[in-house]
């Protein structure tokens, strides 16, 4: 097992849907040290080596998020991206209708073709959802997204899946 691949995974949404958390998750709960986050320029990497079909892939996550007067720079840093999380949280609505805006950046910044996933996180707060799978599940349909899925960053629920699944489809063939 000799070859190590480096894909960036993106991650974007609406500030507190639970971006950082997601990345956090995954990369602390990986046979890697956890990585400190290290801030530049509003945007945060982290790392965690996984293996899919006997490759090693060193996945890179960049979250988004950052600080509002760095967007526009971040932008110019998404074309990197080999796959994309659009994140919103279940439990808010306008999380979920933002997604369009996120996804036509997605379109408009990211190469084409790159792995897409929606994802909705939060799904342990059952009480509190505001947004229905059905609804997620036409919307990703609409604006072309391959993939829909809940996560919990909180419970940990689907979180490993998400980032494999992206990974598996952001390889080169
Ligand atoms: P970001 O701004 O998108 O990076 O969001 P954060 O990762 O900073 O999360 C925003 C808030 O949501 C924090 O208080 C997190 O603890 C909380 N949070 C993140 N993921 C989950 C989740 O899956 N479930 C619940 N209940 N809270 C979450």
């Amino acid at each position: 097992m000799d070859i190590v691949l480096y894909p960036q995974i993106l991650l974007v949404g609406d500030s507190g849907v639970g971006k950082s958390s997601l990345s956090l998750r995954f990369c602390d709960d990986g046979r890697n040290p956890p990585k400190a986050l290290t801030s530049t320029i509003g945007i945060d990497s982290n790392t965690r080596t996984i293996e899919i079909d006997g490759k090693l892939i060193r996945l890179h996550i960049w979250d988004s998020s950052g600080q509002e007067q760095y967007r526009a720079v971040n932008k110019l840093g998404w074309r990197g991206a080999m796959g994309v999380l659009l994140v919103y949280d279940v439990t808010d609505e306008i999380s979920f209708n933002n997604i369009r805006s996120w996804s036509s950046d997605v379109e408009k910044y990211v190469q084409k073709g790159v792995n897409k996933i929606l994802v909705g996180n939060k799904s342990d707060w059952t009480d509190k959802r505001a947004v229905t799978e059905e609804q997620a599940r036409k919307l990703a349909n609409e604006l072309g997204i391959n993939l829909f899925m809940e996560t919990s960053a909180k419970v940990n629920e689907g979180v490993e899946e998400v980032f494999f699944r992206l990974a598996r489809g952001s390889l080169p063939v």
